[in-house]
């Protein structure tokens, strides 16, 4: 199967270099000429563990090639994926879908011969029908099907999640591409990857719901946390406790310092304004999306109250700025505003990130950038561990105390036992647990 990919970024690589690891000769194009040449030359753009190796290995047996040629590369391809961005509309939150439909016509004016389009990118409910109507007003004799095949992957484990999927959606109601779309994903069906096919506006609706309702669920647990600090309860236990139950499941029930990332922010915000523009709203979700744009910024509060009220002057160092370990993906990280929060309360920041400094630097200016952890503490009134890369999880607390003004960490991702800290001389807080010295019982998960 001849498949080419519209957009290189995290997901078109990482779909496209899986797809060539099946078996598909590949193609990835992208419109950036600088992405496209560093992955001629091997080099991978973006940090996803084992991508490097994939891509060069499908590079090296001839399965997968990259060009900003794109209309070369549809003319030759059985199946056109899209997957370009589909960021919030500034103003209004919508999904913007410029990239989409602008690909949408380019692809309509190269297909050669009968060709599925698939549309992998996140993209409200309705928009395969505009793409079908931009690609025939574009070319009225394209023989095309259009297809939704939203993604799931999370980065950081994206290639475990794209090669063992809980599922595979697709949403069309046209037999030729069915045949096509199970090609493309039979090595998938081998595995026992569950494939459900469904109609196209369904597809489209199952990737925002599922999005929401995991936005939802960190939002919830981290009400939680506020109510568990308020009377002396333990998130995690309560985590674990509800989690338990199959019915609600243990994934997604950390409480920290609010969901961000390149997906959920904007997800659940276009979904708002899909509700809306339908006069159906849904208020579990604008709820959602409003009491996580608080917590951001309250956990700079936190932060500042840790420091007893006042930052001014006061030097915090920061571990951790993507907006989960394992990726250098820095759109709508926490981190952003905590940091900003204590910026304006008149705060020095020193940060550190093992891989997303080079954009963080980009995105967040009047702070200083550390070379490693103990540099990030180093005169530090107060240490914030905002992301929970395993290097941040077993520190050297005495070389920590000796090298920072003063001994207090805020944990806001719960890494550590608060009895560690203090007995190691650390004023410690963390979110939803009591203080050690307040704690009635440990809970067997932190004593594992
Ligand atoms: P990204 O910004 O990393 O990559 C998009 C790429 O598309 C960019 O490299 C851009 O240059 C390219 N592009 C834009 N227009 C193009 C065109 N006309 N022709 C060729 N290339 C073009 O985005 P991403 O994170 O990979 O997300 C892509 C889509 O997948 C979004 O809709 C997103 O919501 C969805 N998604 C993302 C994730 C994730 O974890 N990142 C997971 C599931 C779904």
């Amino acid at each position: 199967m001849r498949i080419t990919m519209i957009g290189s970024g995290y997901v078109g690589l990482v779909s496209g270099a899986c797809f060539a690891d099946f078996g598909h000769e590949v193609t990835c194009v992208d419109l950036d000429a600088e992405k496209i040449s560093s992955l001629k030359a091997g080099q991978i753009p973006i940090f996803e563990p084992g991508l490097e190796t994939l891509v060069a290995t499908n590079a090296a047996s001839g399965r997968l090639c990259f060009t900003t040629d794109l209309t070369a590369a549809v003319g030759i391809a059985d199946v056109v994926f899209l997957a370009v961005g589909t960021p919030s509309r500034r103003g209004d939150g919508h999904a913007d879908l410029s990239y989409v439909y602008a690909a949408a016509a380019d692809i309509a004016r190269a297909v050669q011969g009968f060709t599925v389009i698939v549309t992998k990118s996140t993209v409200p409910v309705g928009t395969g029908d505009e793409v079908e109507r931009i690609v025939r007003s574009v070319n009225p004799h394209a023989d095309v099907v259009v297809v939704s095949n939203p993604e799931f992957l999370r980065e950081g484990a994206a290639i475990e999640d794209f090669k063992r999927p809980d599922r595979i959606v697709i949403g069309l109601d046209d037999e030729r591409a069915r045949a096509i779309m199970d090609e493309v994903y039979r090595p998938l069906y081998l595995n026992q990857a569950p494939i459900m096919y469904t109609g196209r506006r369904t597809a489209e609706l199952i990737k925002y719901a599922g999005n929401a309702f995991l936005a939802m669920k960190i939002t919830f647990i981290n009400e939680v946390a506020d109510l568990c600090e308020k009377t002396g309860g333990n998130v995690q236990d309560v985590a674990r406790g509800i989690g338990l139950d199959k019915r609600i499941g243990s994934k997604f029930l950390n409480a920290g310092p609010g969901y961000g990332g390149s997906c959920f922010p904007k997800d659940t915000l276009a979904l708002v304004k899909t509700g809306q523009d339908h006069d159906t709203p849904l208020r579990l979700v604008e709820a959602t999306v409003a009491i996580n744009a608080q917590r951001k910024r309250s956990m700079g509060r936190k932060v500042i109250a840790a420091c007893g009220g006042d930052v001014r002057g006061k030097q915090i160092g920061i571990l951790g700025l993507t907006f989960k370990p394992n990726t250098d993906d820095m759109r709508d990280a926490p981190s952003i505003a905590v940091i900003q929060t204590l910026i304006d309360a008149g705060a020095k920041v020193k940060a550190f990130d093992p891989e997303g400094m080079e954009i963080a630097k980009t995105m967040i200016s009047g702070i200083d950038y550390a070379e490693d952890a103990y540099d990030a503490a180093a005169d530090a009134d107060c240490l914030v561990l905002i992301t929970e890369w395993n290097a941040f999880r077993s520190l050297d607390l005495e070389r920590l105390k000796s090298v920072m003004a003063k001994p207090s960490m805020v944990d806001l991702r719960n890494v550590y036992r608060g009895a560690d800290l203090e007995a190691a001389g650390f004023d410690y807080s963390s979110v939803g647990r009591p203080a050690a010295a307040t704690m009635s019982e440990r809970s067997d998960e932190a004593a594992e």
